[in-house]
């Protein structure tokens, strides 16, 4: 039997260049060009030489948080005053992507940070929170996690069991968390819980607060180089000043998410852009039957199908960027961003995965990582099917969730 040729491994430096079949750069400004080309820089330089290690060995790499901060990827679109970098919608978006490029795992690192963090503080915090937390997170001396989904709740956080009872000068918090990403890295947890009331506010815990424990989740198929845990929290007494004064209910922790959808959605075309452009690539160095398998038709209608998906991603990521630089973007709208993309870079992924053989689910590509990643990207800040009924809501006026 004739010994098998393998294609020798994919050279690890990362020279990739983004796709852009409809010159979408065109409606793009000179500083949405510039903090992109550094995020990419960024990325081919700390991100993808060592992310394929880390995802093997399950393990976060912790010293990016730091540089994360440094190069302005957490609190992108927070005000200056507060540490934050004062950019638009676009240019956190094309950040978002750039990172999710290299991994989905440490994009969620920062939309954690960005959206479900920064925000809330920034956007139902008091001044003096503001004044605390925010530039710390800017440089990421802290990272902060955001604890809503609960052991018995997950698209249904509204009937959470993490609560609190008022006593005269702190609440005293019980409950858990589970799936938190970055759980038991963060310094800080904006953490949901129930009133004795019954009204769902959010309360930020620091570690170190007695009767607050995180653990690690272990066993990951998905989002390996990504930390994900648990939080326990035992008669916690949590100051008062640590209550979001502005946060009312549970529509505040639900524009968190959107916020984060929005991020997802462009990370999502980052993935399947990094997917269409390794298998892009492969194709045409690839021999069998003494020809490039490029020149298969099958394989060029993969290829199209998936350059196809990624433009109208594309597309959908500017229009909704735009919509959020005028405030004008609803919930609905981003669901459909998040839904789609993620599906059509799960859909990329998999042909992508086709494309390259058994090569395909080896870790000398990133094919089989973004695969798997994307499973869980599919599922958190709302489901793939959740997404689908907020948007049955607002097309009939009738939720089906409920
Ligand atoms: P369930 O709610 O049990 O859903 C199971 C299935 O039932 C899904 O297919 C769902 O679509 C379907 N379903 C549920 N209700 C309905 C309905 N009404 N109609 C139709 N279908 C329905 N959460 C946080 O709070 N913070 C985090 O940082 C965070 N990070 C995460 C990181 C990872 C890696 C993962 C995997 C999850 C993370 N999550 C986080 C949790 C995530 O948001 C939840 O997993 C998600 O909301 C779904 O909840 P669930 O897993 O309990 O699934």
């Amino acid at each position: 039997m004739q010994a098998p040729t393998m294609t020798p491994p994919r050279n690890k430096v990362d020279s990739f260049e983004s796709p852009d079949f409809y010159c979408i750069d065109d409606l793009l400004t000179a500083e949405h060009k510039l903090v992109r080309s550094a995020v990419r820089d960024f990325v081919k330089r700390e991100i993808t030489p060592i992310v394929e290690e880390y995802a093997q060995r399950a393990e976060f790499p912790k010293q990016l948080v730091k540089k994360f901060g440094k190069i302005g990827a957490f609190g992108a679109t927070i005000p200056t005053e507060y540490g934050g970098g004062g950019l638009d919608q676009i240019s956190y978006g094309l950040m978002t992507q750039e990172i999710e490029r290299g991994d989905s795992g440490m994009r969620s690192c920062v939309s954690v940070q960005n959206s479900l963090v920064m925000h809330p503080i920034h956007a139902f915090g008091s001044d003096e929170q503001k004044q605390k937390f925010l530039p710390r997170l800017a440089t990421g001396d802290l990272i902060g996690c955001f604890g809503l989904t609960e052991p018995n709740h997950g698209s249904d956080p509204g009937s959470m069991e993490t609560n609190f009872i008022e006593r005269s000068d702190y609440y005293l918090l019980n409950g858990s968390k589970i799936w938190i990403t970055n759980a038991n890295i963060a310094d800080i947890g904006i953490v949901w819980a129930r009133s004795d009331q019954g009204k769902i506010r959010g309360l930020i815990l620091e570690r170190g607060m007695e009767g607050f424990t995180t653990a690690e989740i272990k066993n990951k198929w998905s989002l390996r180089a990504s930390t994900t845990g648990e939080m326990v929290f035992q008669d916690v007494q949590v100051p008062k000043a640590n209550m979001l004064p502005n946060a009312f209910g549970l529509k505040s922790a639900l524009k968190c998410l959107e916020q984060a959808r929005y991020g997802i959605s462009w990370g999502a075309v980052g993935a399947a852009m990094e997917c269409y452009e390794v298998a892009r690539r492969y194709s045409l160095e690839r021999i069998q039957f003494n020809k490039p398998i490029a020149s298969f038709q099958l394989v060029q209608k993969k290829l199209a199908e998936m350059l196809t998906e990624i433009t109208k991603a594309q597309l959908l990521c500017w229009r909704l960027g735009t919509l959020m630089n005028e405030g004008r973007a609803t919930n609905a709208q981003i669901s459909l961003a998040k839904r789609n993309n993620v599906e059509i870079a799960l859909n990329v992924a998999r042909d992508a995965r086709q494309i390259l053989g058994a090569m395909g689910i080896s870790g000398e590509y990133p094919i089989m990582r973004h695969l798997m990643n994307l499973e869980s990207v599919s599922t958190y800040e709302g489901t793939h099917d959740i997404q689908l009924l907020i948007l049955g809501a607002d097309i009939t006026g009738i939720p089906a969730f409920k």
